[in-house]
């Protein structure tokens, strides 16, 4: 209604798209849509893949689906989904970085523009990004190559109306562009935005699967890209090199903190491989149990108004 009356305003000519489907189909073409999946309400898998088709959860037998409608007539049946994960896809929005011949220089700028004297002023100049290269060299032989780091952390988007909802975008941070841009709120990629009233805690893992995917295609194989500023295409490959994150985020991403205080020095850093190794016989199920909506440890916590101060309080304390 808004975008009829402004083109009716605007001059003969104008590109303001004339409806809000108009708009919306320009936004898909751009590659800048969503994909919905569906998850279990237990958070123990995504109806993805071989499950798509499913109508239950093969592990907690919870239905996929809130409310099943028929239409008066019997021949359409209306579903309400139990929860959804919105999955925006990072191959396009990885290309689009060197559509601009403006903005693709500066995937370039850690390997052409830096100035190397041994400062430690941006992760390139970091151990870890060092020997990612020299672990990697044919991914390091292209600097347009992104290198990124995930991050994800919880809030509520009613605000102190209901403090115990708590919704999880994954965000990835590029960080071939400069210090001064790399930060910048519209560099980052958004990737997942994780639906819950409750925190996915330990189930992070069955969301982050189309991510990951996509991420072992792009490190693997990477895609045909065209590069803008030198006027030609690459094959554009990426890689996560490490999580921004602080507790509880920092142990939902890699499931290594339960909350205890460490007062011992730090141990020696374990490689890839050795992780790999220790880690290779433990069995992780996923998905919460049906029969407890609530953890028994988690208070919920409730958010008052008093005297124009926001007072947060737990139940129980
Ligand atoms: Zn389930």
């Amino acid at each position: 209604m808004l975008l009829e009356l402004l083109h009716d305003v605007l001059p003969e000519g104008s590109s303001l798209p004339k409806n809000f489907n108009v708009a919306k189909n320009m936004v898909k073409c751009l590659g800048l849509g969503y994909i919905n999946i569906h998850a279990c309400d237990n958070d123990c898998i995504l109806f993805r893949k071989e499950r798509e088709k499913k109508n239950v959860c093969p592990k907690c037998n919870t239905s996929r689906w809130k409310s099943e409608k028929k239409s008066p007539n019997g021949k359409r049946v209306h579903r309400v989904r139990m929860k959804v994960l919105r999955y925006f896809p990072v191959k396009k929005r990885f290309q689009r970085y060197f559509m601009s011949s403006k903005i693709a220089p500066d995937a370039r700028w850690h390997d052409e523009e830096l100035i190397k004297d041994g400062l430690l002023r941006h992760p390139v100049d970091a151990p870890f990004w060092k020997d990612f290269d020299s672990s990697y060299l044919d991914f390091a032989f292209d600097s347009r190559n992104l290198r990124l780091a995930v991050a994800s952390d919880g809030f509520s988007p009613f605000r102190t109306f209901n403090s115990t909802y708590s919704i999880w975008p994954v965000i990835l941070v590029p960080y071939n562009l400069p210090p001064w841009k790399c930060m910048k709120q519209t560099n980052f990629i958004l990737s997942l935005v994780i639906p819950s009233p409750r925190a996915p805690g330990a189930d992070m893992d069955v969301y982050l699967e189309p991510l990951v995917d996509d991420m072992v295609d792009m490190f693997v194989k990477g895609i045909r890209t065209y590069d803008a500023s030198k006027d030609e295409c690459f094959q554009l490959r990426a890689a996560i090199l490490c999580s921004i994150s602080y507790p509880p985020g920092l142990g939902y991403l890699h499931e290594l903190f339960d909350g205890t205080e460490e007062h011992r020095s730090a141990p020696v850093p374990l490689t890839g491989e050795e992780i790999l190794e220790l880690t290779a016989n433990i069995h992780t199920s996923f998905g919460k149990d049906p029969t407890t909506k609530k953890p028994a440890n988690q208070i919920p916590i409730t958010c008052c108004k008093k005297n124009g101060l926001q007072l947060k309080d737990r139940k129980g304390d």
